[in-house]
């Protein structure tokens, strides 16, 4: 059974004329209201019209919500994490041993997933960093900061002042995969747009630039059914 309510956003709009439900892709189901509402007023909301959410959430996510992966692979990182779950526990707790690459989880799968969630960006945010970092170094490149959250759309993104964030998500692509997303952010250091002055620089730092463009587009199937259930 899936928690309710699901994860959602409240955003106060003064364009909107009515309250309005839909699932925005990146934050996820979203109430845009044109006024303020009450904690109790949002359950209402959400509580009307539960029958279209919960279908909606079905068709997002056909992983059951009881049921835990019995492996995560990180090709990544090139780890393959073995889990073990211990239903009977008050509690949620994860235990993981890296030397084995061995995930310990005890509760309940809905105490879990977020855990899970937290446990996954905190591995990204270990090993993507350092990675994008040791390539800015190689080509001279200097971003003011780097930072990794969880995302639906996009592998990576920079901003106007130099910041680089990268998408969790990143955990699921090989590694020549995750260095050109890199190589694609850092160029964006130098050509904020995608002119062709943009391709050609990412083209001298990485070979066939444009074919590994198009299979990141593709790429989101590779990631495993169960991740909406943790965001
Ligand atoms: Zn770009």
């Amino acid at each position: 059974m899936r928690a309710w309510p699901p994860p959602h956003t409240v955003r106060i709009s003064s364009r909107a004329k009515r309250l309005l439900l839909r699932f925005h892709p990146e934050k996820g189901l979203e109430i845009v209201s044109p006024r303020r509402l009450s904690a109790h007023q949002v359950h209402e909301v959400l509580d009307a019209h539960r029958a279209w959410i919960e279908q909606h959430l079905s068709k997002l996510c056909q992983w059951p919500a009881e049921r835990l992966p019995e492996a995560i692979d990180l090709p990544a990182l090139g780890q393959c994490w073995s889990l073990a779950h211990v239903p009977d526990a008050p509690s949620g707790r994860l235990h993981a041993d890296a030397q084995r690459q061995h995930l310990t989880l005890q509760g309940t799968p809905a105490l879990l997933w977020p855990l899970l969630g937290r446990w996954l960006l905190h591995q990204a945010k270990l090993h993507l960093p350092p990675r994008l970092l040791e390539h800015a170094r190689q080509q001279g490149l200097n971003p003011s900061a780097v930072s990794v959250r969880w995302a639906r759309s996009r592998w990576g993104s920079c901003s106007h002042q130099g910041r680089i964030s990268l998408n969790a998500r990143l955990l699921w692509l090989s590694p020549q995969e995750v260095d050109y997303v890199l190589l694609h952010e850092l160029t964006h250091l130098e050509h904020f747009d995608h002119s062709p002055a943009f391709w050609q620089a990412l083209e001298e730092r990485c070979l066939g630039a444009r074919q590994w463009d198009r299979r990141l587009r593709k790429a989101s199937a590779c990631l495993p059914g169960w991740l909406p259930l943790i965001q």
